[in-house]
């Protein structure tokens, strides 16, 4: 996290710089075998224009139910620098190759416009990230700039948009394997956030038949960028349970902030919030589904919460939605590898959120 906020209000503490850089090493390691081989076959709804074939799991539906559109494309890890954020969306993509979810269907989607990018993001941040100078604005978010990074961002946020729209046209469900969104601010990015998709996909919601958007952000750090975006929209009402004060905020209006600091009170401050959200209506929720809250995320992890917390938090977020019928858009967000938190472990935490919102609700 390479450059603090101009706009950030950080009250809590940031990782360990070495501790970080040993952790990056570890997920470089990791990731040597992530390009692996494909198994093509075009997504029957996959959209025109579309930039890759993307394989599909073989896997029959479930009866009586349309699939849940998950969105990825091969871009979405095409840069060089190789940690968590550049290629976990390819180690859970190769997951569902080898063990499809049932009702969960991968589809490839278009990147964005440059016009879509500049909507939400200063022009010269915009035209950094392209050209990679000045190189200290291109790198704001983290790791190193190379060519390769536009093309991954546009696609990655992409999904986020894409994801948004299928949900509002389904009126269910739908998500993309993208992380690092909520961080990035107008004029720069932050905690390896480059580019904010909740954002650009939420604004784009309500340039359409949205009139109100939900943003639920239960990654372990707190949605500083998203925020300091949209904290003041009068259509878009944000609800942030942290664990980790990187990234804080003051929340405006009736925006919340909650940093839990005991795995106890995780789930029943999650419960509350979506408790407390029963009086308002909204045509969209945008989730950002991080699984750094889990203990063993040395970035953002807290003692006690494992994996069944996390799956019950995600059945929590998909039953909620669900029986609201409300149209609800998800990205992977936050997840890192650690010494006692191996890849095939992490694939397994985001499989948590791809499972619930693949279920029926209980
Ligand atoms: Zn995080």
């Amino acid at each position: 996290m390479a450059r603090p906020a101009d706009d950030d209000q950080t009250t809590g503490t940031r990782p360990d710089p070495s501790r970080r850089s040993a952790l990056l090493t570890l997920a470089g390691a990791a990731v040597a075998a992530a390009g692996g081989a494909w198994w093509w076959r075009s997504a029957a709804s996959a959209s025109e224009g579309s930039q890759d074939a993307i394989a599909t799991p073989s896997e029959p539906l479930p009866r009586g139910r349309a699939p849940v559109s998950l969105f990825y494309t091969s871009a979405y890890v095409g840069a060089a620098h190789a940690f968590e954020t550049t290629r976990k969306a390819a180690w859970v993509a190769q997951s569902l190759i080898e063990a499809p979810i049932p009702g969960l269907q991968l589809t490839t989607h278009d990147a964005l416009t440059a016009d879509e990018v500049l909507a939400v993001h200063a022009p010269a941040y915009v035209e950094a990230v392209r050209t990679g100078e000045p190189r200290d604005l291109a790198q704001s978010q983290g790791f190193p700039w190379d060519a390769a990074l536009w093309p991954m961002v546009v696609a990655s946020n992409g999904g986020a948009v894409a994801a948004a729209r299928a949900a509002l046209a389904t009126g269910g469900i739908a998500g993309a394997l993208a992380s690092g969104l909520h961080h990035a601010r107008r004029d720069h990015g932050a905690g390896f956030c480059t580019f904010n998709g909740l954002v650009i996909a939420a604004l784009q919601a309500l340039a359409g038949k949205a009139k109100r958007v939900l943003i639920l952000d239960f990654d372990a750090h707190c949605g500083g960028g998203t925020h300091s975006l949209l904290g003041e929209h009068p259509a878009v009402r944000i609800v942030d349970v942290a664990v980790d004060g990187f990234d804080a905020y003051l929340p405006l209006g009736a925006n919340t902030l909650d940093r839990v600091t005991s795995a106890d009170a995780y789930l029943p401050t999650i419960s509350r919030r979506l408790a407390a959200l029963d009086g308002d209506r909204f045509d969209l929720c945008l989730y950002n589904a991080g699984m750094d809250p889990h203990e063993g995320c040395p970035v953002g992890g807290l003692a006690g919460i494992d994996a069944a917390v996390l799956g019950e938090r995600e059945r929590m977020v998909f039953d909620w939605a669900r029986q609201r019928k409300l149209p609800l858009a998800f990205v992977l967000a936050g997840g890192y590898l650690g010494p006692t938190l191996a890849q095939d472990e992490l694939v397994a935490l985001h499989r948590l959120t791809l499972a619930a919102a693949a279920q029926p609700p209980r």
